[in-house]
């Protein structure tokens, strides 16, 4: 459980180390992310509400994650660049875009053809296409859902899974 004004300080510390100092940081009131890096705004942010449920160590993770995207720019997603960038400032994360909690307790998950995750915590409504793949809606990249039995997020939850974020 990490205290909101050590995550505070500890965002500032490790973005006036690597951006330039128009970047500023923020909390936000996600449910569903751990962090969220904000280009037009210029602003990385941090969900109190998972920040608050995880350690200080994650939490540092997923803003190394954040900055990572802000170094390499909005174009680079979760590619190589991003990737290097990110392992240069010490993210040991993996890519993929969704919160530690949030993925543990998501009922949804999808995939699309290329094998990229996503979750959602509601029944997705309209078909939806891989972001990752396509950024328009693509037939050729829908994502296809299953949900996962009460018994399968239980037993997620009870073990301690790699984590993640956006
Ligand atoms: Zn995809
Ligand atoms: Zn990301």
């Amino acid at each position: 459980m990490a205290d909101l004004d050590v995550v505070r300080a500890r965002a500032l510390e490790l973005m006036s180390r690597h951006l330039s100092p128009e970047w500023s940081f923020r909390f936000d009131t996600a449910k569903t992310r751990a962090g969220l890096c904000n280009f037009t705004k210029r602003t990385i942010s941090v969900s109190k509400h998972l920040a608050a449920r995880s350690t200080l160590d994650d939490v540092e993770q997923t803003l190394l994650h954040e900055i990572a995207h802000a170094l390499a720019g909005p174009e680079a997603g979760h590619g190589e660049v991003w990737l290097v960038l990110a392992r240069s400032i010490g993210y040991t994360g993996s890519r993929t875009h969704d919160g530690p909690v949030a993925r543990e307790f998501a009922r949804w998950h999808g995939e699309c053809p290329n094998g990229h995750e996503v979750v959602r915590f509601r029944r997705p409504t309209r078909p939806m296409s891989c972001g990752k793949c396509t950024r328009r809606f693509d037939r050729r990249f829908l994502i296809e859902w299953r949900e996962r039995s009460p018994e399968e997020l239980a037993a997620r939850i009870a073990t301690p899974t790699r984590s993640a974020r956006s």
